[in-house]
């Protein structure tokens, strides 16, 4: 069922990866345009993390987070380092949707409200209370009734939110760039009234930065770029490059009035070494850097080479949707079989590109001549 949307018609059965390739069980090499879903950022089998996953499978592959454990508290240390502003707390778990249930629920308690507002087109994960701040019927139908409290409201509309925020409001929940959603960036004045609003009422203001986040858009991250700092913030996919883990880092008005909440796996030692090894590749070797860099040439080429072909390319960084003229899922199907590049879907229209940030000019350059043998194409169709 998962990912079959994409590849329904030649299914591409992928047994190895290295770097920005993976390989299928025929044999055919593929440039990894999607870092599977922007869950490694370093790329597949970064000897960095793989080296940390080994020593700590053969020292503790878990333990209770009953008990402290040195791989837990080097990630919590290293998180609060790179964290925006002052957010000291971190819960940790094992997915983008349970940071923002936690996210959510650490909201209402320490608000003592109940309200949450999210923005249509948002994206916020497919558990009961992830979803119900996920907009997309698609997503949400034939799974109701989901939990009570939500608010839908026009992302980038500073008035809609204004009117809606009020005392009763535990949360506005944002991506700063909306990802599935179509790679809808905001600008800084619609985070600042958004600051503005939930500081005046008391509500948290909570940035989903599970897919904007780690560098990805040149930033660590992208909230940073907009001088905004939220109540809470969400990471996950790329956080230990390709195993399972999300955090959600909080303000200690939050964190010191979370509730009671819990996870069996939350912190183990085994993903925590691989997410502190991804942070330390990360900072490092300065990847948002190459993420800005590269992200700007590989934008200005296609918008160069098939600008005219293309309806809009928006995005920061190397997280970039390029929207097309036709279905797109067909373009990512004819990109994946006919150019051996595998680029994401987001929303209907748009082609997502959010390659490993480490990728270099001869991928980027790959991912063009790519992009326009397909794009470019449907004008001689
Ligand atoms: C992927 C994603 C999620 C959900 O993460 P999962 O690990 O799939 O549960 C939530 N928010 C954003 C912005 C995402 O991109």
């Amino acid at each position: 069922m998962s990912g079959g949307f994409v590849f329904s018609e030649k299914p591409i059965r992928i047994v190895e990866g290295s770097g920005t390739t993976l390989v299928d069980d025929a044999g055919t090499r593929y440039l990894d345009a999607g870092a599977s879903y922007a869950c490694v950022p370093l790329g597949h089998g970064h000897p960095r993390v793989t080296d940390a996953v080994t020593t700590q499978l053969q020292e503790l592959t878990y333990v209770h987070g009953s008990y402290p454990s040195p791989a837990r508290d080097r990630l919590m240390a290293k998180l609060v380092a790179l964290a925006p502003g002052d957010l000291d707390g971190v819960w940790l778990c094992n997915s983008g949707a349970e940071a923002i249930e936690a996210a959510l629920k650490f909201a209402r308690h320490a608000t003592g409200e109940s309200t949450i507002v999210a923005a249509k087109r948002g994206f916020h994960g497919r558990t009961m209370g992830a979803l119900s701040a996920t907009w997309k019927s698609q997503y949400r139908s034939g799974y109701e009734p989901l939990v009570d409290g939500f608010e839908f409201v026009d992302y980038g509309d500073i008035d809609a939110l204004e009117a809606v925020v009020d005392e009763d409001t535990a949360a506005v929940i944002l991506e700063p760039i909306q990802g599935e959603g179509g790679i809808n960036p905001a600008s800084t004045t619609y985070l600042e009234a958004a600051r503005d609003v939930t500081a005046a009422t008391g509500a948290a203001l909570i940035f989903d930065e599970i897919q904007t986040g780690l560098g990805r858009t040149g930033s660590f991250w992208a909230c940073t770029d907009h001088g905004v700092v939220p109540d809470i913030l969400t990471t996950a996919k790329g956080l230990a490059n390709g195993l399972p883990i999300g955090a959600t880092l909080c303000r200690d008005w939050v964190a010191d009035d979370h509730g009671n909440h819990g996870s069996t796996f939350s912190g183990g030692p085994l993903v925590t070494a691989a997410a502190t090894a991804t942070l330390d590749v990360l900072t490092e070797d300065d990847v948002p850097a190459n993420a800005t860099a590269i992200g700007t040439e590989l934008r200005d080429a296609i918008e160069d080479r098939v600008g005219d072909d293309l309806r809009d390319v928006r995005g920061k960084g190397l997280l970039i949707g390029l929207e097309v003229k036709r279905g797109v899922t067909r373009v990512a199907r004819q990109l994946a079989v006919d150019e051996q590049i595998l680029a994401l879907p987001a929303g209907r229209t748009v082609l997502r590109l959010v390659p490993p940030l480490v990728i270099g000019p001869d991928d980027a350059a790959a991912i063009v001549d790519g992009v326009d043998a397909v794009v470019g194409s449907e004008s001689t169709e």
